[in-house]
């Protein structure tokens, strides 16, 4: 037995007395259909209500051969039920699904542009629109003409034609097409086959907004909010607005510039930071090479230079001069560095002794290795471990 629709005969109704036709279990929640309800199933681009149904959550609601299935949070008893659906969450929807109507007869006024398909989510809707490009002055002669139509508060009224009448009218798109058809008319403005729910008058959409779109195969997908949820959005707009500026001091018209300052000072910054670095590392490698001068091994923690500095660092100075240099950086991570302008001298078991001590791995050629760990506790016994043995190798050698 299919479901009579309250929904599609009064979307304004929020609570009704129907009589269980059957029971089952879906998605292993208990299941019952009605002979008649106020619940909105999920369908047709809009989300299914929630609410409940003799004091019983309904989680879920489904078409199905025209059954309309609600499940329940537990089974229920009685055959005779009252149901109570959440109106905030349908109002809403009802707000989302009919600004997207005025949305799509406004893309094709203005654009000359079909509507290919909507989705209307919990949080934020879209409509696919037949364009493959847009500019910002087309998107608000479309937001201008929808709010326009919503600010005139024209009447919405749903209605069944027969398939035949249909061919007579001015109807925007042709989708699923039954017999009869329910037609939703937005007065002198858009005619629509659709089963969903939508407000009496334009005017309690309240407002539409277009946030952004996004280029799909073939076509553009603008994701647009109605209603509460453009007030909703708005709030937190302005939220972010006055967060933004107490961050930068200054007002939202300087934003742009104040941003542009910022990126070309930190260009500037960064060039002199380079050039600052580029004259530490020569200083340091001077000071490593005059130390190679009087003793066989150098070894050296450095707490400001990251890996990257002293691996440059080592690599010169084991090309420039006579020696052996164990370096590390005592940054995040910790990280060792062992190079040797010594032919014979393989570093490589030297290093896995040492990385043994900040828990590291690592690896390299015989006179040039590095290795990162987590323990930078260890780093002062990983150089005097990598000197011990260096010194033993030399010795024996
Ligand atoms: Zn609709």
């Amino acid at each position: 037995m299919t479901t009579e629709k309250l929904y599609q005969l009064d979307s304004y109704l929020r609570e009704f007395t129907a009589t269980i036709t059957e029971r089952s279990r879906i998605d292993d929640k208990p299941a019952v259909a009605l002979d008649r309800t106020a619940f909105y199933p999920t369908s047709g681009g809009q989300m299914n209500d929630t609410g409940e149904i003799n004091g019983t959550p309904v989680n879920g609601v489904l078409v199905e051969d025209g059954k309309i299935w609600h499940l329940l949070g537990k089974p229920l008893e009685t055959d005779i039920v009252h149901g109570k659906i959440n109106w905030e969450r349908r109002f809403d929807f009802m707000q989302q699904h009919s600004g997207f109507h005025v949305l799509a007869q406004s893309f094709l006024r203005e654009l000359d542009a079909e509507t290919l398909s909507s989705h209307l989510g919990e949080k934020y809707s879209t409509i696919d629109v037949n364009l493959v490009k847009i500019s910002a002055d087309e998107i608000a002669r479309v937001e201008e003409l929808a709010n326009r139509v919503i600010w005139e508060n024209r009447v919405i009224k749903a209605y069944f034609v027969s398939k035949d009448e249909l061919e007579n009218l001015n109807v925007r798109k042709f989708s699923e097409i039954f017999d009869p058809v329910r037609l939703v008319d937005i007065q002198d403005f858009d005619l629509d086959p659709c089963g969903g729910t939508h407000v009496k008058n334009t005017g309690e959409i309240g407002i539409v907004k277009i946030l952004f779109y996004e280029k799909i195969r073939g076509y553009l997908r603008f994701t647009f909010v109605a209603g509460n949820r453009a007030l909703r959005e708005f709030q937190e707009q302005t939220r972010i607005l006055a967060e933004v500026s107490s961050s930068l001091s200054t007002g939202r018209e300087e934003f742009v510039a104040s941003i542009e300052k910022m990126k070309s000072d930190q260009s500037i910054l960064f060039k002199k930071n380079k050039k600052l670095e580029d004259e530490i590392l020569s200083i340091v490698i001077r000071e490593l090479k005059g130390e190679a001068n009087r003793a066989k091994i150098v070894s050296k923690i450095y707490p400001d230079l990251n890996a990257n500095s002293i691996r440059k660092i080592a690599s010169i100075v084991s090309r420039e001069a006579e020696g052996t240099f164990l370096l590390a950086s005592a940054g995040e991570p910790p990280f060792l560095v062992f190079s040797t302008s010594l032919e014979t001298l393989d570093l490589r078991p030297v290093l896995n002794q040492a990385l043994i001590h900040i828990d590291g791995k690592g690896g390299g050629r015989a006179n040039f290795v590095q290795g990162g760990g987590k323990n930078k506790q260890g780093l002062q016994a990983a150089v005097e471990t990598a000197k011990k043995l260096i010194k033993e190798k030399l010795e024996n050698s």
